[in-house]
């Protein structure tokens, strides 16, 4: 190792100080397709998207399913194989905006990766959790490597708390939302996203700093590392660079001039396993809740200590949210002794912006003390209001959550104080009952697990400008879909790194078009004068596209000329790479280096390739 690895190695240790977990869902559309489905958890099941399997579950992979296999070869391996159409992807969509919205409960850093990969900044959980314990904790799940870390920084133990963490985060979505995920654990995200895929399915790996180079090394080649997309791969396979040693070994310098100084930085941090940057909020979600379940609560003084402590959480939670909440919602679970029946209901009711006003500052008192009784005034009245306390009540759950956040800007024109001196002008309160979604889902549905507790704003939150919301259940599901999406998005792939490049481009772009909407959205409201939060929210949901992910994905690639254009398009990332990967391969044999259009047109597909599926017959 040269001069520079080890200065990266000095400066990796002193980075310690986040905790970062990956959540990555198993066969998510086939879980999916499960739970509606509860009869196919037996069946080998394959998910179609035009003439592909995308994903397919446990059973089917026995069978030697794999992803992105044609599925006239799915049906060879496994004749009884059972396909479900997974063009639709608006019940993924929901899933995963669920999964998302859990996920919120740990930690409001949360960025999304496709539809079933998440990561989540854990480190003020983490914070928190060490002051409490005294105890020596040890690790939840796999490690990578050994256990030895010899770091001082403090980073063995807040991992350790991590393993936890990502522990609970895991049982909460199986339990929750009835889904099985892979968790890593790392002090950055790109050593959580490889350690996550080490220990599959259904299982959680940490790896800790001292293991960290060889997590990266153990890479099959420079083109796995996520952060490493397909065109830099090709760019660095020019350069002679094909294996993580080969980058390590490579001269700074030489990589400078070819790839320009940051870009040969970040590509030479990440081949030792350094990673800085943050796990940016994707989205920020609509509520912020917590809750908690128990056998029994029968004392209204006890309804307060919960409510209170909840509270406290929460205010937490949302102190780097950079947004005031416009309302509270309360929720409680009654249980009938006799009846042997549990139901929700819920009440909330608009909250002075002035609260909060000052929340930025302390991010550990992030209300006033007097603010913060007034707050807990409130949720008692109503709580008050579903609860008659003169007569004895059992609770077997309690839950808060704000709601119906505004932009906190500071700015004498800006939304936020127009709204911020409108508000403050009326009455504190004003009460209004409201039958929360989970309620009529209670009444409506008692087949829904108790505890269903994912909020009410996803279904509004979804983020998807789609035509497909309005459309009925029925028709969504029909094999006769006219109306096939032109893009298929393919569930993130997990074992291999095939979603690389769309990691290293989407984050920034999604996020920068956001913002750019949301600015958008703030100048348009602060010329018209004032408009409801809600609207505000609901127009830049219409406006937000999750696509920049998919858009990202499609142009990374060039249909190879060999390659009907439509078909090339339709098909899901996975496969644009997979035979991109078949097609330099088979270029490459006839000239290791052109990329001219000639080669391009005489690209012949490697026997067995899935190229060869795709050429012409012509
Ligand atoms: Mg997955
Ligand atoms: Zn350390």
């Amino acid at each position: 190792m040269d001069d520079l690895a080890h200065s990266m190695d000095l400066c990796s240790i002193h980075n310690h100080e986040r905790t970062i977990i990956h959540i990555d869902i198993d066969c998510f559309y086939a879980q999916v397709e499960m739970i509606k489905n509860p009869a196919l958890r037996h069946c080998p099941l394959g998910i179609q998207q035009k003439n592909i399997i995308v994903t397919s579950n446990y059973v089917a992979r026995e069978y030697g399913i794999q992803k992105c296999m044609l599925i006239s070869e799915g049906l060879r391996l496994c004749p009884q194989l059972v396909l479900v159409r997974g063009e639709d992807l608006y019940d993924y969509r929901q899933m995963s905006a669920k999964i998302t919205s859990l996920l919120h409960r740990f930690s409001p850093l949360v960025e999304k990766l496709g539809l079933d990969e998440n990561f989540v900044d854990v480190t003020d959980l983490v914070a928190e959790r060490l002051e409490d314990s005294t105890d020596q904790r040890i690790v939840d799940g796999c490690v990578y490597g050994d256990l030895n870390e010899k770091c001082e920084c403090g980073c063995k133990k807040r991992l350790c708390i991590g393993s936890c963490i990502a522990g609970e985060v895991r049982s909460e979505i199986c339990n929750i939302l009835g889904i099985t995920s892979c968790a890593g654990v790392a002090h950055n995200k790109l050593l959580a996203k490889l350690v996550c895929a080490t220990h599959k399915p259904n299982q959680q790996t940490t790896v800790f700093p001292c293991n960290s180079l060889a997590l990266v090394s153990s890479l099959q080649n420079v083109g796995c590392i996520p952060g490493i997309g397909h065109r830099m791969y090709e760019t660095l396979q020019f350069l002679g660079i094909s294996s993580v040693t080969d980058l390590h070994n490579c001269d700074l310098t030489s990589l400078q001039e070819a790839l320009g100084n940051d870009m040969a930085i970040k590509i030479k941090k990440l081949c030792f396993g350094i990673d800085d940057s943050p796990v940016k909020q994707t989205g920020k979600p609509q509520s912020i809740g917590l809750e908690d379940g128990f056998m029994k609560v029968c004392l209204e003084s006890d309804v307060r200590d919960k409510l209170a402590t909840l509270l406290q959480r929460l205010l937490k939670l949302f102190s780097h949210d950079g947004r005031i909440p416009g309302s509270v919602r309360v929720t409680v679970r009654k249980y009938d002794s006799i009846l042997k029946y549990s139901h929700r209901m819920s009440r909330q009711c608009n909250v002075t912006a002035s609260f909060f006003r000052n929340s930025a500052s302390d991010r550990n008192e992030p209300i006033s003390p007097k603010s913060k009784e007034t707050l807990i005034a409130v949720i008692m009245k109503l709580f008050h209001k579903m609860v008659d306390i003169s007569k004895p009540f059992h609770l077997t759950l309690l839950g808060l959550a704000f709601t119906k956040f505004q932009e906190r800007k500071t700015g004498k024109s800006s939304i936020a104080s127009f709204l911020t001196n409108d508000i403050s002008v009326q009455s504190v309160l004003s009460f209004k009952s409201v039958l929360s979604e989970a309620e009529k889902m209670e009444y409506s549905c008692i087949h829904s697990p108790p505890h269903i507790c994912v909020e009410k704003s996803d279904s509004e939150s979804e983020p998807e400008p789609s035509p497909k919301k309005s459309r009925t259940g029925k028709k969504r599901f029909s094999s006769e879909d006219d109306s096939l999406p032109n893009k298929l998005i393919s569930e993130g792939s997990s074992g291999d790194y095939v979603d690389n490049a769309v990691w290293e481009d989407s984050g920034l772009k999604s996020l920068n078009e956001q913002e750019l909407v949301t600015q958008k959205i703030l100048a348009e409201e602060s010329t018209s004068g004032i408009t409801g939060t809600i609207s505000l929210d609901s127009r830049m949901n219409a406006c937000r596209s999750s696509d920049g992910v998919l858009d990202v994905a499609n142009d990374e690639f060039q249909c190879p000329h060999n390659i009907d254009v439509d078909v090339f398009h339709a098909l899901p990332h996975d496969l644009k790479k997979e035979l991109m990967g078949a097609w330099r391969i088979g270029r490459d044999k006839t000239s290791p280096v052109s990329l001219s259009k000639e080669t391009m047109l005489h690209a012949k597909p490697k026997q067995r390739s899935i190229l060869q599926y795709f050429i012409s017959n012509k």
